[in-house]
């Protein structure tokens, strides 16, 4: 790839002015963007903190003691949310999933997932309402979650071995307390819960057949995902993903395996299964396999701002039009043309461009919400 295409790439993401709204967008006006794909996912992100420090999201270094987390006046409170979610959802949103920093630190959690367990689409369906945690709290939670109308569930454990989990947390949390955590959402009877890896090579990728050997037979769905360049300050490089095809092939010397057909057209996990029925396993290869193409989702992050990719580098202040008074209709036309004019492809471009897109000041998970 040449230096001026690398340039060009570059200023895709650079800061753009918020579009003029597009007028008459009534409630169940299916948008798409310049690539043609829906708006059909709604990430939030409730709170820009977090009780961990995994290196690769939230590290030590950057976010220590004197880090300036969001006062409570610049976060979207519930009813803020609750707008925006429901403006979405009258686009053609039909997945809202919570998340953060760790969603369960936010206080009275569950009366949000109350307020949007009550959301509709056009065609009165409920959304599908979804959260992701790091599962410190969950035992706390879970029971409180699922009576206010959560139904599935994503919980993040890059390992199973304790030294392994406690020093990828960076706090020295047991493993043990997120399994516990674990156990309190199955007892509470979520319909789904899935557990998120993320695998680093020489980090934890000794950790994979332990994982595998854990979640057979629990009924939940593993899931593996490769280390990404999110934010700027990971310290990501190449050499440290470990790819899925490598992750599989690592399975397969232990357990025989077979390809599951996806659940929905465009799902970004590749679904297999091993042959005796024990697991389903999710592969999430987001850097060696990029699936730009189909990404329908937007990210909402902490103080309202909306991006249209986990690589965006600026947002649209959407706190700002709710707190100045625009009509639903002024949210709905803004909304519509932010997603019109998309066009970010980011992992799709990175392959070759990696050592430049990487210099550009990224905005990290934690915030944007992952
Ligand atoms: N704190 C919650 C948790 O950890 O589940 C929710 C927020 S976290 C940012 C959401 C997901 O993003 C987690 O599954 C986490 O492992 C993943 N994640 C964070 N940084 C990542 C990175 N650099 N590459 C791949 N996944 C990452
Ligand atoms: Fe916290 Fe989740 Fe990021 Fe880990 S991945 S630091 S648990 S927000
Ligand atoms: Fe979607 Fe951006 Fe990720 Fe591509 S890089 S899949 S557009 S969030």
């Amino acid at each position: 790839m040449s230096e001026k295409s690398i340039r060009l790439i570059d200023e895709r993401y650079l800061a753009r002015a918020m579009p003029a709204p597009v007028a008459g967008r009534p409630p169940g006006a299916n948008i798409a963007d310049r690539f043609g794909r829906r708006l059909h996912d709604l990430r939030i992100s409730v709170t820009d903190r977090c009780n961990f420090r995994c290196a690769y999201c939230m590290p030590k270094s950057v976010f220590d003691r004197d880090y300036a987390f969001l006062p409570q006046s610049a976060m979207l409170n519930f009813e803020e949310i609750y707008r925006l979610a429901s403006i979405f959802v009258g686009l053609g949103t039909d997945k809202l999933r919570i998340t953060g920093g760790e969603p369960l630190l936010r206080k009275h959690l569950e009366r949000l997932i109350a307020m949007l367990a009550q959301l509709r689409t056009p065609t009165g369906q409920s959304p599908d309402l979804t959260l992701t945690t790091n599962g410190a709290l969950l035992r706390k939670k879970a029971a409180a979650l699922r009576e206010a109308g959560l139904r599935r569930l994503t919980v993040s454990l890059d390992a199973i071995d304790d030294p392994v989990f406690r020093q990828m947390n960076d706090v020295e949390f047991a493993v043990s307390e997120v399994l516990d955590g674990l156990q309190a959402a199955t007892e509470a009877g979520f319909e789904s819960i899935k557990v998120n890896m993320v695998v680093q090579r020489g980090v934890n990728d000794d950790q994979i057949l332990p994982m595998v050997e854990h979640f057979r037979h629990t009924g939940h769905v593993l899931r593996f995902i490769e280390f990404m360049d999110v934010g700027s300050s990971n310290g990501w490089s190449l050499d440290s993903v470990l790819p899925s095809a490598e992750v599989i092939a690592q399975i397969q010397q232990s357990h025989p395996l077979h390809p599951l057909d996806p659940n929905y057209a465009g799902e970004v996990a590749r679904r297999w299964a091993l042959d005796d029925g024990s697991l389903e396993l999710g592969l999430i290869a987001s850097v060696t396999e990029p699936f730009c193409h189909g990404c329908t989702r937007a990210r909402l992050s902490t103080d309202g701002r909306l991006y249209n990719c986990l690589f965006a580098t600026e947002g649209w202040d959407l706190k700002t039009l709710l707190r100045n008074g625009a009509s639903d209709e002024l949210l709905r036309g803004s909304i519509a043309a932010l997603w019109e004019q998309r066009d970010d492809r980011y992992s799709a471009l990175r392959t070759e461009a990696t050592d430049a897109l990487r210099k550009r000041r990224k905005i990290e998970m934690s915030y944007i919400g992952g």
